[in-house]
Parts: structure tokens; sequence; C-alpha cells
């Protein structure tokens, strides 16, 4: 464990965007952490964490002290009070693999968010979701180093705001930094089988959460592409959530358009939108482009800069705010170094 300084973060981040961080530390146990921030509080250095980079779109440069969570631990703690498996996880942990291991010691409730890159520490921070789930509704509690206080917090699931690729973390970002996430977890298989492709599992004499994990697994390797063949960041841009009067408008041209009801609002399939602007499978000189079997996620198959990256994202922006008058916004988060701007 020694700090290093001009650290190459191009293996760091799945878009393969080459990137050095000005000073970045692996963190392989969680009482190392108040030291390595008070160091870069100190030196007045920004303060980052980093997961498996599978949710990020770096600059060059990165300024400040990275941390890199590589903490390791798995602990049943017991149940609560509706009887759910209590699973304490240490941050650094892969998330994929976690969900694996739920499966097969026979716990359910993680097997729609399988295959989902990255690690257990970074799960609540855009409340992770997929195929109807999030990870928000099998959360019982976090806990974390707030950077402000210099205090260890735990904040049970119902304090941390958790929204649609959204929560407390998020909006503080870099003051608290995950050290553990306990799940609760249910012997008791309850199947969420509301979307589309999962809805022909409800007739399966063999339905069982295994089932449900494997059949998640291979609609996204159906779909989306592996970051160690195609460098990617998963889904580029969120899905745009409009109110009715705006979606009765867009449906009156677009009568064919992609939207699911989502609170009062609508959530409208940014892949689609994408598509209908004629840019899936399509991509620049520099390789970056839009993914052919999903518009949505943004590829980088040459590992091109990231003026490279975000230039094709304001092309995609522009092409669908054009056509459709809607605002795309990016997914992942951007780090860069001071005064390189915001790039949105
Ligand atoms: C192929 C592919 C498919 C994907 N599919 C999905 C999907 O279906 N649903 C979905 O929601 N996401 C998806 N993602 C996005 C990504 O996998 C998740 O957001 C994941 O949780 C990111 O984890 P990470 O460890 O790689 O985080 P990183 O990319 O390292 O970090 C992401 C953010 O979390 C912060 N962070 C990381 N760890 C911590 C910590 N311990 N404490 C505090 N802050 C921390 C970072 O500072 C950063 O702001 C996909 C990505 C890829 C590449």
């Amino acid at each position: 464990m020694t700090l290093q300084h001009q650290a190459d973060l191009s293996k760091r981040n799945t878009l393969g965007v080459p990137s050095w961080a000005e000073h970045l530390i692996d963190i392989e146990q969680d009482d190392q952490i108040p030291g390595w921030v008070g160091w870069a509080q100190q030196n007045e250095l920004n303060i980052r964490v980093l997961g498996g980079g599978s949710n990020l779109l770096l600059d060059n440069r990165v300024d400040g002290l990275v941390l890199a969570m590589r903490t390791q631990g798995r602990q049943v703690l017991g149940q609560d009070d509706q009887g759910r498996t209590l699973w304490r996880l240490a941050a650094g942990e892969n998330w994929h693999e976690v969900v694996r291991a739920s499966v097969e010691a026979g716990l359910s409730g993680l097997e729609n968010l399988a295959l989902i890159p990255g690690s257990v520490g970074a799960a609540p921070i855009q409340n992770i979701g997929a195929y109807g789930v999030e990870v928000g509704d099998r959360l019982h509690d976090v806990e974390a180093y707030d950077c402000r206080t210099h205090q260890w917090v735990r904040l049970p699931a119902a304090q941390c705001e958790f929204g649609y690729r959204d929560s407390l973390f998020k909006r503080w970002e870099n003051r608290y930094i995950i050290t553990a996430v306990t799940l609760a977890l249910s012997t008791d298989f309850q199947p969420q089988l509301s979307y589309g492709p999962l809805q022909a599992l409800a007739h399966n004499p063999n339905l069982s959460a295994s089932l449900v994990m494997e059949t998640v697994i291979r609609l996204r390797q159906s779909k989306l592409p592996s970051p160690d063949v195609i460098p990617n960041a998963g889904s580029f841009f969120k899905n745009p959530q409009i109110d009715d009067a705006q979606f009765q408008r867009l449906k009156a041209d677009w009568p064919e358009l992609v939207a699911y009801p989502s609170d009062d609002e609508w959530k409208l399939a940014a892949g689609w939108l994408i598509d209908q602007c004629g840019l899936k499978g399509q991509a620049s000189d520099a390789g970056v482009g839009c993914y052919r079997e999903q518009a949505l996620v943004l590829i980088n198959p040459k590992r091109a800069e990231f003026l490279d990256v975000v230039t094709w994202q304001r092309l995609v922006q522009k092409a669908v705010a054009n056509r459709f008058g809607i605002v795309l916004e990016r997914e992942p988060r951007y780090w860069g170094s001071k005064g390189s701007g915001q790039f949105e």
C-alpha cells in the first residue's frame, strides 16, 4: 500500500479513456481512511472515491487524491424483524460475485441485479437498478466515513433518499466514503417479473431465483458488450422523465414512442430516442459510437481520449434535442482537474 503519483487510470475505467490521477492510494482496510482524508484536506486536495470505474467519464488529468476501495469481507449478521437475512458486505467486494453468492446461499432479492459491473460500495451511489428492481429496495443500511465531520456513520436505507439513479450520496459526492453495505435478503422467493422479457418466466414450473438470475445474465449478455471486450460504461444517458402533458404531445407526433409510467410521470426509453436519430451502430472517426445492439450504450473500442467521447456525447444530445426537444442527461460521473469545466 503506497501512495502513487501520476497514477495511470486507463485500466481502472471501463470506458478505457487514457487518464492520470494526481495521487492514488489503494484502500485495503477501513482504518486507513481517516489518515488519507486528513492528508488530502491538509494539502487542499479534492478527494475522490474509486470502485470499479464502470460509471465514470475521466478527463486526461484527474486532480486530487483518488481512494481506490479494495476492502473485502462478507458477514451474516442475523435476521431483521421481518425475518430477512442481514448480510454485511465490504465496499470493495465485486457486486456481481455477491449477487451470485446470495442466490447460491438460497437467498433472494438480488437476482434481477445480476451482472451489473462494479463494487458493492458504489451500488447505493446511483441506486443501481435493472429489470424492475433497485438496490435501495434491498438495503438495510449503509456505513460510511463522513469526510466533513470526520465521523463514522450508519444510515438506514430510509435516510439514503433513494430515487431513480439517485441518492443522498450522489448529491453529496465525495463527502461520504461508503465502507460497507448491509442487505436484507429473503429466504422466501418473491419473483419480480414485471419487466417485459422476464414475464414469460411466470409460468415456468422451475421458477427460482437462480433461473431469474441466469435469464437476466443471458439477456444482458445479448444486449450489452462486456467492457473487457469493448470498452463502455453501460447506459451512457439516463432515461428522461417527463410529465403527462409533454408525454401526450410527443405521443401525438410519435405514436410508436417507447415510454413507461413512473410514479406520476413517464420515463422515456433514451435508447429508442437515439435509435430514431439513426445513430445506432454509428461511430466517429475516433471509433466512439452507439453500440449496434443497444444505442444507449456508448462504446470506445479504440480507447479514444476524453474529448473524443465528449464530442460524441454532444452529437447524440444535439440530435435528440433537435428531433424530440428532449435533453439527455449523462449517467456516468465526470472527473477532471481544476478549470476543466463540467462537460454536461
Ligand atoms: C456494461 C455495463 C452495464 C451497466 N449496467 C447497469 C445497470 O443495469 N444498472 C445500473 O444502475 N448501472 C449500470 N452500470 C453502471 C455501473 O455498473 C454502476 O453504476 C456501478 O454501481 C458502478 O460501480 P463502480 O464500483 O464501478 O463505481 P465507479 O465507477 O468506480 O464510481 C461511480 C461513482 O460512485 C462513487 N463511488 C464508488 N465507490 C464508492 C464508495 N465506496 N464510497 C463513495 N463513493 C463511491 C464514485 O466516486 C463515483 O462518483 C453499468 C455499467 C456497465 C459498464
